[in-house]
């Protein structure tokens, strides 16, 4: 509905084209929350837009050069039909917003000759499996893995692996799957967990072969952080280091508070851009925005995740950079090729992905007003919508919504997401 509703604003507003103006192919998933940002984006510079997503859109024939259908699991199908379009809308940049249109976005773009990460290297950073094994050929510091075929049987692997370990699906994201185990029976019960939720049809059919393998990996503790940062010609930015204040010990792991700048030592943070930078030359990324999360373990930071996009949800809302530039912004710039840096923000941003406490039906959301009269609260956006039903983790994937603060320190950026947090009463039946 809301994505909808964001496709027929982008057609009303594009329905021209002006080959003096440079076009931008936005690759939006029908379930992202990042369509208004990006549009937003696009608006400020001036580009013209052509939204691709994978549902077929009514507007499409009003505004055949703001409106195309991809199929987003078939990128060279997506890249020939691109370079199709591309001979009557001359495209100047493809971008994806998400791990799947990452992928698209350099099919595409390698198909278009636009300077973009290689497409396998895009493919590895979207497939788990595969990126252990390109850290670990590189000597990147990151987890002990093994793949398992889930045709397997779980009570031997409980036997084979070392405790306490991660279980996770190869391919999905926003922690859905990922459940920790310490001991055999609690493997057993994760993987039976995780082999259901690969055999919902939509997870099947949207992981291929990779619906049918699990991978486990040593539990790595310590504090965590995420890194938002930008490659150029291979050569890594760090835009913003984010602490992840709250202990994430699962054995579900949601995420709930993000804080940038990072209170961690200088030296620490150093450490973080060395490993990421090595983590991208070991899968090949040189373009575009990568997001990585790391623990920092005693020996220094380990790798969890490392991909090609931007940070997920509407995190990326805490970033500012020079004159009120979003992140969006920023991507599309970079994307057009234009190079001017400005500096972030010098105050401290933080946000909060609500997460949903149990399953059930979201009936309403009380303390709306009271949540975002919290001083150095920025906003508050619920996206869960009455009538919604509600999944939890490991199964569910979507939050609640979000809660943003703006402070002089970190320190009350992340008070400020509390206090807010405690005053929003959510109405689950
Ligand atoms: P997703 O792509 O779904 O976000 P991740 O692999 O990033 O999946 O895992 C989600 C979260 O689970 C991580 O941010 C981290 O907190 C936790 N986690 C995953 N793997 C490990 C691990 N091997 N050791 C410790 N924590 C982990
Ligand atoms: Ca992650």
């Amino acid at each position: 509905m809301r994505f909808s509703r964001q496709l027929e604003r982008s057609a009303l507003l594009r329905a021209r084209y002006d080959l003096a103006v440079p076009r931008v192919l936005l690759l939006l998933p029908t379930t992202t929350y990042r369509a208004p940002d990006f549009l937003d984006a696009a608006e400020k510079l001036g580009v013209d837009v052509t939204v691709a997503s994978e549902e077929p859109s009514t507007m499409e024939a009003l505004n055949p050069a703001g409106l195309l259908a991809l199929d987003f699991a078939d990128p060279h199908s997506s890249a020939r039909r691109v370079v199709q379009f591309a001979r009557t809308y001359p495209i100047a940049a493809v971008v994806g917003v998400d791990e799947d249109t990452a992928v698209v976005a350099a099919a595409i773009s390698r198909a278009l000759g636009l300077p973009s990460n290689p497409p396998e290297a895009a493919s590895a950073s979207r497939d788990k499996a595969l990126l252990r094994r390109l850290l670990d050929a590189a000597g990147v510091p990151n987890p002990k893995s093994r793949i398992f075929a889930l045709s397997g049987d779980p009570v031997e692997a409980a036997r084979g692996v070392s405790y306490p370990c991660v279980l996770k699906p190869t391919f999905l994201a926003a922690s859905r799957g990922v459940i920790r185990a310490d001991d055999p029976a609690s493997f057993v019960a994760a993987w039976h967990r995780i082999a259901r939720i690969l055999r919902e049809p939509d997870v099947t059919a949207r992981g291929g072969r990779s619906a049918e393998e699990i991978l486990i990996e040593d539990f790595v503790p310590g504090a965590e952080v995420a890194v938002e940062g930008m490659l150029t010609k291979g050569s890594l930015e760090v835009l913003a280091v984010f602490d992840k204040p709250d202990p994430l010990d699962g054995p579900f792991f949601e995420e709930t508070i993000y804080v940038t700048p990072s209170r961690r030592p200088e030296p620490s943070l150093v450490e973080v851009e060395k490993v990421v930078s090595s983590g991208c030359r070991a899968l090949g990324l040189s373009e575009g925005p990568v997001h990585a999360e790391l623990r920092m373990t005693p020996i220094g930071p380990s790798v969890i995740e490392l991909a090609a996009r931007s940070i997920g949800g509407l995190c990326s809302r805490t970033l500012k950079f020079g004159a009120g530039m979003s992140l969006e912004e920023l991507i599309l710039r970079h994307a057009l090729g234009v190079q001017d840096r400005s500096p972030r923000d010098p105050r401290a941003g933080g946000v909060m992905m609500i997460p949903i406490p149990r399953a059930g039906r979201l009936e309403g959301v009380a303390g709306l007003e009271a949540a975002k009269a919290v001083p150095d609260v920025e906003d508050v956006v619920i996206s869960a919508h009455p009538g919604q039903t509600l999944v939890p983790l490991p199964e569910g994937s979507r939050y609640l919504g979000f809660i943003f603060s703006r402070a002089e320190t970190p320190a009350r950026a992340e008070a400020a997401l509390r206090e807010a947090y405690g005053r929003l009463v959510f109405d689950v039946r």
